[in-house]
Formats: structure tokens, sequence, C-alpha cells
């Protein structure tokens, strides 16, 4: 499972945030998911469940933020919201696209108790 994989890089990160944190608990992770990973926000929950278990993490709340796939066109100036795989400019037809959101996997916050 693709999601699993997503939130093993996660955790070796909020693992770099909570060696020190032995006496408090994570009470929120918020996780910002772009479009184009292809991740499934009920498959990240399920992956956070099994990677947070017996860890500072366990029983915290998952917020994941989707970030939809833009772009914005190199050759008119065009800008928005674009299908996955069709990098071709819906006023000028150019294929001169450059991908602006979408591709966002990153931890935003944790918030510790
Ligand atoms: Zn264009």
């Amino acid at each position: 499972m693709h999601e699993m994989a997503l939130m093993a890089g996660v955790f070796d990160i909020i693992k770099q945030y909570t060696t020190d944190l032995e006496e408090s608990r994570v009470t929120k992770v918020t996780l910002v998911v772009g479009e184009m990973t292809n991740a499934v926000p009920e498959a990240l929950q399920s992956a956070f469940a099994v990677y947070s278990a017996g860890t500072v993490v366990e029983g915290a709340e998952l917020l994941i933020r989707e970030i939809p796939l833009t772009a914005e066109c190199m050759s008119c100036g065009w800008a928005g919201k674009t299908e996955k795989h069709l990098f071709i400019c819906p006023q000028c037809s150019s294929l001169g696209l450059e991908l602006k959101t979408g591709r966002e996997l990153y931890l935003e916050s944790l918030e510790v108790e």
C-alpha cells in the first residue's frame, strides 16, 4: 500500500521531533498532502493508526490538509486547477505548464500536550 510507505516517511520525521518527549503525548498531527501524491485520506488514517501504535503519537488526531493540483502556463500566463496527467493549457493548448501545487507531502504541525 502506497500510503504505508508515505506514512513511514512521515513517522521518521515525527520521531525526530518527539525523541525528547517521553513525558508528553502528541495530540494532533497536521499533514499537508498534494493531489499528485495520489494518497487516499482514509488509507493515510489507517496507516497512521498502525505507525502510531505504541508511540507518543498513539491516540493523536490526524488532520489531512489536501492541496489541489494547480499549474501555470509559461506561454500565456494562465493559472489554475488542472487535471492529473493532463498538462495542456486550457487557454492556449501549450504544453508548457509548470506545476505550482499538488506535489506536497509534509508535516505541517505537531501539537504536544
Ligand atoms: Zn497557455
